[in-house]
């Protein structure tokens, strides 16, 4: 298989991934109009300065040994394969970055043998850009989830931006439409991506040329709709699972020794106990609302002082 028919295959099977400003538009090309949105291989992002940059966006490979029900890449789906080399990519990249098509590559794959196996592929792209050719331009990787923690330390080194598909919205959920993922799987590396960039950035300040974890931070995305979560459990994942205002009421956390002696605990359970009331009666459908500009946020702020009419309004449905 040449060149020109992988990137084909692998530049189509990364255009499901909605992360890129320019996905999701299906409207091909027409005698007599210029232009088409359905060519899939460059997406366009935004960089932590505001720049929109455009970028290759391509799958290492689409050779899958995992089962996701929703992924066009699913190993039982019949769909053409192809995988290209680290240095397939890497020079695929910097030809087209000369011949000034694309400002930066946005890199995933699906997971070809094991995750550790496709990060170290992934990984060696990405030292033959930055190293071998002095890339330095931006780079979007998507982390494999199940891989080494040290691997996506050292992808973190390389790129500029870190992605982990969050996938669905509860373990149940992983379960039944992605049984090959776990939940801790996904949330060890968003956990150590995070911290990570922390440290990264404080080191920064006091050490100018100490190497740059994941500048542009990290992003992720989830599956809506596909299973029955309610927009409350969705809305609660977003904060990180817990919407507990002290540690000791959240879910994770051990037991308090000095709970039963706590002038404190029942103020933070009444206040946990009013926000999670509070969520209850949010909506994803509401945030999403464009009739109303105004959020039910600011919409609180200024019903502190409600009548009991305008707080009785405030019951708001999906
Ligand atoms: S692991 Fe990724 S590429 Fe493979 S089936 Fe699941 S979502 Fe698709």
């Amino acid at each position: 298989m040449d060149l020109a028919e992988k990137l084909e295959i692998l530049a189509d099977s990364a255009k499901y991934d909605v992360a890129c400003t320019s996905s999701g538009v299906e409207r091909p090309g027409r005698a007599g109009r210029l232009g088409s949105c359905r060519a899939p291989g460059i997406c366009h992002s935004f960089t932590p300065d505001g720049r929109c940059v455009s970028l290759l966006k391509v799958l290492l490979s689409n050779v899958c040994s995992y089962d996701c029900s929703y992924c066009v890449n699913r190993r039982s789906n019949d769909r053409p394969r192809a995988s290209f080399t680290p240095r397939e990519l890497a020079e695929l990249t910097i030809g087209f970055y000369r011949r000034n098509y694309i400002e930066g590559l946005f890199l995933s794959s699906a997971v070809a043998g094991s995750p550790d196996a496709t990060m170290e592929r992934m990984i060696e792209a990405l030292r033959i850009l930055r190293q071998e050719y002095r890339f330095n331009g931006y780079i979007h990787a998507k982390t494999i989830p199940g891989a080494d923690p040290l691997l996506v330390e050292q992808l973190g080194l390389l790129a500029d931006r870190l992605s982990v598909n969050i996938e669905l919205p509860s373990e149940a959920s992983l379960v039944r439409l992605a049984p090959d993922k776990g939940r801790a799987a996904i949330l060890r590396p968003m956990g150590q991506i995070a911290r990570r960039s922390a440290h990264s950035r404080q080191e920064l300040t006091v050490y100018r040329h100490a190497k740059a974890f994941a500048p542009a931070g990290q992003s992720t995305q989830m599956i809506i709709g596909a299973t029955p979560e309610s927009d409350r459990q969705i809305l609660r994942l977003t904060e990180g699972g817990s919407m507990a205002p002290v540690q000791c009421l959240s879910c994770d956390a051990t037991p308090c020794e000095r709970r039963s002696e706590c002038r404190t605990i029942a103020m933070w359970n009444e206040l946990s106990r009013q926000i999670n009331d509070y969520l209850d009666n949010i909506t994803i459908a509401d945030l999403m609302r464009k009739s109303d500009q105004q959020c039910p946020v600011e919409e609180s702020a200024q019903d502190s002082h409600p009548s009991p009419a305008k707080n009785a309004d405030m019951s708001i449905n999906s």
